[in-house]
């Protein structure tokens, strides 16, 4: 077997000893030096690092080390997430230089666990985006088609996966940063639920909504990272201590009985005909299945995207506060005092997006707007919830699609933040609700682009979720299509 390969399939073979870990890691990093200078999906490798700690690996095996279930697994991580190797950037130009003194959580684990951190991929500034087109370093390209985008903002790790660069990456998804890059490049990517996994570690933007999630090829890669990563960390409060079943061993749970849910809210105005129809055809597949098909309404959704967009900006306010040219990487050269300190730094290396967010949030949250505006939104989130806690009592998992077209062209968006933002229509609300949402390809459209299904779960039902997602998976054959420039590597 040659990479690449899926990540249970590489765990398998390093276990197993047919590869060493170093030898996989190697071919690993030379597909990254072949590929990503046409898609600028990482930010940084550090071969040197990757392959020394390939080396530790391989030397506990031959010492009868009993190994983790990640072993020798490559894997990228979006550079929102700290590492004390290398530099965190977030994509911003505010963070140059910057070190991260501890490692994220997520970090921890995955390398407990074996996995070889190969390298940090390419963000929207701050993850606020939903191209990759935000960042200090440019944008990441579509694998399946170079002019378009990989989506955002974790477009660097879906495009990674997509390219084969990787089997696995992490991104994070604040309003939908995982599922619909994942969408867009023709991977699973899965947001868990609120407070599955830790966020220690992971640069905020909007602390209520952020959570990492892992981005594969296949439902069973996911829900094997997802086993990784989930569980209680104290140093996120908002983690929580519920215990983490072993999702990859729950995938054979049947489709027969499953009730899935539809709403028309999901398939009005704006959607893509091919998207729908896609997304229709895999609902459709899963009710010859056994499945049952039942109609749920979600009377608040269609104020999710105007309710995000005022709670986002208002966390992503507060929480980039720090970013002062006092406690971190860039500064301003020869300040006139310390308020032309804060505001040079911070006018010059803050990007657009950025800036636009911190004065959305600043003015929602200001005294005679809070009421009105943030106040307003949060009250309208917990009606959002309440839909997914009202349909959720008679069905198991929604079906819908995860963005209302195919990757669309670099640069279409970038002058219509609007546009960028109505993006999101279909994955917000999930965010907002804190519940569990999975990406998975369904389709291609005529111009031979990947269409994504989501699937959404409710609080804690990632298990039922991923057996659901591994289910349609064993019946169809779209997440095994590779982009036709990499199809023959
Ligand atoms: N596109 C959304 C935004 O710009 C979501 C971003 C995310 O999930 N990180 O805020």
């Amino acid at each position: 077997m040659t990479f690449p390969a899926t990540t249970v399939e590489i765990a398998q073979v390093v276990a197993s000893g047919e590869r060493s870990a170093q030898e996989v890691v190697r071919e690993c990093l030379d597909r990254i030096e072949a590929t990503d200078g046409a898609l600028s999906a990482f930010l940084s490798c550090d071969r040197d690092r990757a392959l020394s700690c390939a080396r530790n690996i391989d030397a506990g095996r031959a010492k009868g080390d009993k190994l983790g279930p990640l072993a020798g697994v490559p894997v990228a991580v979006k550079d929102n997430i700290c590492t004390t190797f290398g530099v965190t950037t977030c994509g911003s130009r505010i963070l140059d230089p910057f070190h991260s003194r501890y490692d994220a959580h997520v970090i921890e684990r995955l390398e407990g666990a074996g996995a070889i951190i190969v390298g940090k991929t390419n963000l929207d500034e701050f993850a606020m985006g939903s191209s990759t087109e935000h960042g200090a370093s440019g944008s990441t390209h579509n694998p399946w088609d170079p002019a378009r985008v990989a989506g955002g903002s974790s477009g660097g790790s879906a495009a990674a996966v997509a390219a084969r660069m990787v089997p696995a990456a992490l991104g994070t998804d604040t309003g939908g940063s995982v599922r619909q890059p994942a969408a867009f490049c023709g991977v699973v990517g899965l947001k868990p639920t609120y407070g599955r996994v830790s966020r220690y570690g992971l640069v905020a933007f909007g602390s209520s909504l952020d959570q990492i999630g892992p981005i594969a090829s296949d439902v069973r890669d996911v829900a094997l990272l997802l086993n990784v990563i989930a569980g209680h960390d104290a140093r996120d409060s908002t983690s929580v201590d519920a215990p983490v079943p072993d999702y990859v061993a729950k995938l054979s749970q049947p489709l027969d009985g499953v009730r899935i849910g539809v709403s028309d809210r999901y398939f009005g105005e704006g959607l893509d005909g091919q998207v729908r129809d896609a997304v229709w055809a895999a609902i459709d597949l899963m009710h010859r299945e056994g499945a049952e098909i039942v109609p749920i309404d979600l009377p608040h959704m269609k104020y999710a995207v105007a309710c995000y967009y005022i709670i986002a900006p208002a966390e992503a306010s507060s929480n980039l506060a720090r970013f002062d040219g006092v406690h971190y990487g860039f500064r301003t050269g020869e300040p006139k005092d310390i308020i032309d300190l804060y505001v040079s730094t911070r006018g010059q290396a803050f990007g657009p997006e950025v800036k636009r967010r911190i004065m959305l949030g600043t003015y929602v949250l200001s005294s005679g707007y809070y009421d009105a505006y943030y106040l307003k939104a949060l009250k309208v989130r917990t009606l959002i919830k309440r839909d997914f806690d009202r349909a959720f009592e008679s069905v198991d998992v929604i079906a819908s699609p995860v963005t209302p077209t195919t990757a669309f062209r670099l640069g279409e968006k970038t002058d219509d933040p609007l546009a960028m933002y109505l993006e999101d229509i279909y994955t917000i609300s999930a965010n907002l609700a804190g519940i569990c949402a999975i990406s998975l390809p369904c389709g291609l459209d005529r111009q031979g682009l990947p269409i994504g299904l989501q699937l959404t779960g409710p609080a804690f039902g990632e298990e039922r979720l991923l057996s659901v997602a591994h289910q349609y998976q064993l019946r169809t054959d779209y997440h095994t299509k590779r982009p036709p420039a990499t199809a023959a590597a």
